[in-house]
């Protein structure tokens, strides 16, 4: 099942272009139609009786999460890419909820940042609260689903700071989208990303240091997982850096496409 958060679109009187309507609603898609729900989406939610055509409405990242945590150096082949080792327990940062993006918005470089790139990777959505799982533990009933994730990264700004916080943490740095998944199997599941249509990155979840199932135990038992919040497992191989007038996509089989174009802010 396939759940959103959107705004309708809404055409203005001379008919040119459009906007998005304040209004934040929730959704599950089915087809090509957005059906309203109420209530709450990481929980117990009933559909209303208003719908939309999927392309009349603009997604937004489907959760707005506390904190977002990022696994660094995940997949053996992306540490090799910058002559790092593989860690011997998870490596953990975390990007701010104001690095949130949504689908087709524009990731925005600021001025003088030097090297920027696309780390196309799985988001988990916790869908409550959990502290202190056991290695072992059952964490089905902690994960509402899934979604696509792009960690923005300024390379430079990585290298220059000891810290990561400034490279991963300008605003427009997480994509988070379309959908959130309620139902995929990350055991067949892949990741890929496209810049301009040309395949940059594709791995199997398989690939992963440390799977899903250690990584939240893991979280847990350094801080409590909130409702929303988003876990981005890493990124494989084949990261790169984007330009203005790039379009950057990250497609997860079975969840969607999270497709952003690149532009430069001016100093
Ligand atoms: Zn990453």
């Amino acid at each position: 099942m396939k759940l959103c958060r959107f705004q309708p679109r809404v055409v203005p009187a001379d008919k040119v272009g459009t906007t998005a309507h304040p209004e934040v609603l929730q959704g599950v898609i089915s087809g090509e139609t957005v059906r309203e729900i109420s209530g709450d989406i990481l929980a117990r939610w009933s559909v209303t009786n208003r719908s939309w055509p999927l392309t009349d409405v603009k997604l937004l990242p489907p959760v707005l999460p506390s904190k977002i945590v990022c696994l660094g150096r995940n997949y053996v082949e992306h540490a090799a890419e910058f002559n790092n080792p593989t860690p011997k327990q998870p490596l953990i940062f975390l990007k701010p909820p104001s690095s949130l993006l949504a689908p087709e918005d524009p990731i925005v470089l600021p001025p003088a940042v030097g090297r920027v790139d696309y780390e196309g990777e799985l988001a988990v959505i916790i869908s409550k609260e959990c502290s202190q799982l056991r290695d072992g533990d059952d964490i089905r009933p902690f994960i509402a689903g899934y979604t696509c994730l792009n960690d923005v990264s300024a390379r430079d700004y990585q290298a220059l700071d000891k810290q990561w916080t400034r490279a991963k943490s300008f605003d427009t740095f997480c994509p988070l989208g379309p959908v959130l998944e309620t139902e995929f199997d990350i055991a067949s599941g892949t990741v890929e990303t496209l810049l301009n249509g040309v395949r940059k990155q594709y791995s199997a979840f398989t690939a992963m240091v440390f799977p899903v199932d250690v990584i939240i135990p893991w979280v847990s038992r350094v801080m409590t997982l909130l409702p929303g919040d988003v876990i981005a497992t890493g990124t494989p191989a084949g990261v790169g850096p984007m330009q203005p007038g790039d379009t950057v996509e990250v497609v997860l089989a079975g969840i969607g496409t999270l497709s952003n174009p690149v532009i430069a802010r001016s100093a």
